[in-house]
């Protein structure tokens, strides 16, 4: 038997395996109750089943599935990384909740990196695929889970301008036993408590690893990356700088023209996996590494999205 691979199509086989198995066994019954074929009594005509049509407007079970089969994984994960924004999914759309629609792929193919990332549709923003935990090889060329950002979809989810976001910002302090730091990020997705939880959780590892995370900075800064037209991840305040004294970033990199980025990290991976727990991506995991960023991006840690073996 082939093994179809998608788990929306093993769905759809089982369905109608079932549906088979079902009419196999109404036929058995219907033998067994029947005389043999000895007696030449002709069997009775299958009786016609009145047939109802279909309510209008509501698809069939099958044809939900056929749907859902065909929904790209990336769509699926960000429906169920932001429930409280995205009410559905299409084949190559998210519905928003307050009934707007935004595409998914824009049928562009063969983006160089330089336009992977500031082109970016949602579909390059799932591409790439973030691996959790502590366990990571050093990142292959332009392998930057999480920097592909379609940024109409950020604006639209934390605000469109400075002022919209800094109206939904909430002050956490970080570490409050021991450094009590006020910053400010936003309170959409319940950020803020993600963030106040990730400190606790930093606030009891031992004192060496908890100290290397002390030191943070710019949470919300409206700004667009260095060189770039794109808008930092910092300007919708769903991210965090930390450990800035320990950071490593790929710019800073001393190395022949040409020749690939050295990778480089000081940053205690304790760290990195507590942040991820709660819904961060590290910028430490970047082929363009920057060791200090931890960003708010669940759809890169959804089941069925992020990577199960090395890249
Ligand atoms: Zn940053």
């Amino acid at each position: 038997m082939v093994i179809l691979a998608r788990p929306g199509a093993i769905v759809l086989a089982l369905l109608l395996l079932g549906l088979s198995s079902g009419c196999q066994s109404d036929d058995k019954g219907r033998r067994d109750d029947a005389p043999s074929p000895a007696a030449a009594v002709p069997e009775p005509a299958p009786q016609a089943q009145p047939k109802s049509p279909p309510a209008p407007n509501k698809p069939s079970p099958v044809d939900e599935l056929k749907a859902t089969a065909s929904i790209p994984q990336g769509l699926k994960c960000l429906k169920a990384a932001y429930p409280e924004h995205i009410c559905s999914v299409s084949a190559n759309a998210i519905h928003w909740c307050d009934g707007t629609k935004m595409a998914y792929d824009d049928g562009k193919a063969h983006k160089t990196h330089a336009q992977f990332l500031e082109g970016a549709d949602l579909e390059d923003q799932m591409k790439q695929r973030y691996l959790i935990g502590t366990q990571y090889p050093e990142p292959p060329q332009d392998f930057d889970p999480g920097r592909a950002r379609h940024e109409p979809f950020f604006k639209k989810m934390y605000g469109q301008d400075a002022k919209a976001v800094s109206r939904t910002l909430v002050p956490v302090f970080w570490m409050p036993k021991t450094v009590n730091r006020r910053i400010l990020v936003t309170g959409v997705n319940g950020i803020d408590k993600k963030l106040k939880a990730v400190s606790d959780e930093i606030e009891a590892l031992p004192e060496p690893i908890r100290k290397m995370a002390q030191k943070t900075s710019g949470t919300f800064v409206w700004r667009t990356i260095k060189g770039t037209d794109r808008l930092s991840s910092h300007s919708f305040a769903i991210a965090v700088d930390v450990g800035v004294e320990f950071s490593d970033y790929w710019k800073w990199a001393r190395k022949p023209a040409g020749a690939p980025l050295p990778y480089k990290n000081r940053f205690p991976l304790e760290v990195v996996e507590i942040f991820e727990r709660h819904g961060f991506v590290w910028g430490g995991k970047w082929y363009h590494y920057d060791t200090m960023h931890f960003e708010y991006r669940p759809e890169l840690l959804a089941d069925g999205c992020v990577l199960t073996s090395p890249p």
